[in-house]
């Protein structure tokens, strides 16, 4: 720990004047998260880690009650000037699509009534300056007319308002999204973090004044400063060292708390910071400083009045490829490759974003409203789960998906299909997430290119990990309200199957199998008029040459540069693949018009080595057509 000390002073310059902790206490003794204390400071809100229960504390009494316990009323409340609180709550409507509301509980009376009708996509509960406002797509509502400037963002943009007017403005360019957008106490600046590119801090109109490190939940302490936690390891398996730390807008920072702490969730009242440390324990620190105040007026934006919008019905996906970058945690392995004699790298976090961004675009062109957690493979494409999952909760999305594949991590191998949801097992924390798992695993399964060991297998994360702790489960889902899963497509430990996961259309494939269960849970019919052909060519006179585990049709030697022909009815060649040269075998025959057809195959250049088996192609389905000879 004395080393990491180090390590974290070595990486930041320090601040001249140090914001200096005079003294802390203890708000709440444990398992309470995403804090608010009153603008008072005698009330103080938080959350359980699913969201399912919001409470409320009264700071003189000690007394709890409980705000709301239905439709995961926990993340995000807020706080209005009048102590009363607001808070956002879901439900599963038509189609299974998500509908969210907003409520207003009143402490005074104990009763909540809603403020914001139920409606499709993002809800949000922001802080204005003097006021609160719960914005939706198609309405929104506010505390007040008058209530000064508020901030929010959709992906990559950030939307300044100030009542019935607002300004649009991308400040820090296309990425996988904005997030914890707030304006500055002297209303002249905005900070954000935008993933994979870190901390912006911008004028009204979007211009950018300063760039910091990536950061988490940022909030401005005054004009010059801002707190914030670190985005690594936080939302990780097992907790490694978070910490809060306070940086000026030039980027020299300081250490408020403890990594051993494992400080997470900062919010500021006046001089006092509340946060969560260590198991869930709410602290108040307060903090002793010389203010900065800026209220110099930056550039002007250009304001627009505020749109009357109709929320979009298209449903809503959030993909989250699972890793990033070629790192060491991005499971490299290499293998070598008989066919082509090369030393092939294998790196899960090629196959997950290819089967990611191929689900996208299916997804897309089936009329699905896709959001996905990184548009590239590099290491700062690899972003905090923490921030995976508030991504995906603030994409107001009607369904999550982390994409991952599977490894034993022992010399016995396996292959199968592995859904895991939040929750015990049979009792998903997210209504929902059952079904999806139910769907995806079937589909998955049905993938007769592969050579499954096993039958698909569905559990809920706490079961799954027995000796992570109670309830502690996979960070990605940890904080997240979708009804969604991580899907463990197969075993990349398997060498068949690594050898199959390097060819781009194996892994397309699996994002089109995706999509059809995507689709048969949302109930949608007809998303797609053609189907797709896809198969393994095997050569049953060779063994294969690896080592190693074998099952099924693996233990012969696969066929590379076989094409692959489809022949309608009338003997014409329509459309044709070719296997590759990784000794996997596979191919693949995207669009083709439901009908009647024959698969021809030959291999390279000799036609007199035919074999051809009839088919019938289904729209929105695969035709799996293996060849073994
Ligand atoms: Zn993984």
């Amino acid at each position: 720990m004395i080393a990491f000390m180090a390590l974290v002073a070595g990486m930041m310059a320090a601040v001249a004047q140090p914001v200096t902790v005079t003294s802390t206490r203890v708000l709440v003794d444990s398992c309470a998260y995403f804090p608010q204390l009153s603008a008072d400071g005698t009330q103080l809100l938080f959350s359980n880690t699913e969201a399912s229960v919001l409470s409320l504390k009264d700071l003189s009494t000690g007394r709890v009650t409980t705000v709301a316990d239905q439709g995961l009323p926990g993340f995000d409340a807020r706080f209005g000037p009048d102590g009363k609180v607001y808070y956002v709550t879901q439900r599963l409507g038509k189609g299974n699509r998500v509908y969210r509301e907003g409520h207003c509980y009143n402490p005074a009376t104990g009763r909540s009534e809603r403020v914001l009708k139920p409606q499709h996509g993002p809800v949000d509960v922001l802080t204005a300056q003097q006021g609160v406002a719960i914005v939706g797509t198609a309405d929104r509502f506010a505390t007040d007319k008058q209530m000064g400037l508020y901030a929010y963002t959709r992906r990559s943009q950030l939307f300044v308002v100030d009542g019935d007017r607002q300004s649009v403005s991308s400040p820090a360019g296309e990425c996988a999204g904005y997030l914890w957008a707030t304006v500055s106490p002297g209303g002249t600046m905005v900070a954000l973090e935008a993933a994979g590119k870190g901390l912006f801090v911008c004028d009204l109109a979007g211009n950018v004044l300063h760039r910091l490190p990536a950061a988490s939940m940022p909030v401005w302490l005054d004009d010059g400063h801002i707190i914030a936690m670190t985005n690594t390891n936080f939302g990780a398996q097992r907790d490694k060292g978070t910490y809060l730390y306070v940086t000026t807008l030039d980027g020299q920072t300081q250490l408020l708390t403890d990594p051993e702490e494992h400080a997470v969730q900062p919010m500021v009242v006046g001089d006092r910071l509340v946060y969560v440390a260590d198991g869930g324990q709410v602290k108040e620190a307060t903090l002793q400083w010389t203010r900065v105040e800026n209220a110099r007026p930056g550039a002007q934006p250009q304001w627009q009045s505020v749109p009357r919008e109709k929320a979009s019905d298209a449903v809503r996906v959030f993909i989250n490829p699972g890793h990033g970058g070629h790192d060491s945690n991005d499971r490299p392995t290499p293998y070598y490759s008989h066919a082509t004699g090369d030393t092939t790298a294998y790196y899960e976090s090629d196959s997950n974003f290819k089967k990611g961004m191929a689900l996208k675009q299916i997804l897309e062109a089936k009329g699905y409203e896709v959001e996905i957690s990184r548009y590239d493979n590099k290491t700062e494409d690899d972003l905090d789960l923490f921030e995976i999952s508030a991504l995906a909760n603030h994409s107001g999305a009607d369904m999550f998906l982390a994409i991952h594949s599977n490894a034993t991590g022992i010399e016995r191998k396996l292959n199968f299909p592995l859904a895991l949801y939040r929750g015990w097992s049979g009792e998903p924390c997210v209504a929902g997430s059952d079904s999806i798992a139910r769907c995806i695993m079937r589909h998955l399964e049905g993938n007769h290119t592969t050579v499954w060991t096993h039958p698909s297998r569905i559990y809920g994360d706490w079961t799954f990990y027995p000796n992570w702790g109670y309830k502690t489960g996979l960070g990605v889902l940890r904080y997240n309200k979708l009804p969604g899963m991580l899907s463990e497509g197969s075993f990349h430990d398997y060498l068949a199957e690594r050898r199959r996961l390097n060819n781009d259309d194996f892994c397309w494939l699996e994002g089109w199998n995706f999509s059809v269960a995507i689709d048969e849970y949302f109930g949608r019919k007809g998303t797609c008029a053609t189907g797709v052909v896809a198969g393994r060519v095997t050569d049953l006179m060779t063994d294969s040459p690896y080592e190693g585990y074998k099952f099924g049709p693996d233990i012969w030697q696969a066929r590379n540069g076989v094409t692959v022909y489809l022949e309608n009815q009338q003997g014409e060649w329509l459309v044709s693949a070719m296997t590759d040269g990784m000794d996997n075998g596979f191919y693949l025959l995207r669009d083709v018009k439901p009908g009647q057809y024959r698969v021809v195959c030959i291999d390279g250049g000799d036609d007199s080595r035919r074999e051809m088996r009839d088919i019938y192609v289904r729209p929105n389905a695969t035709t799996y057509c293996n060849f073994a000879y």
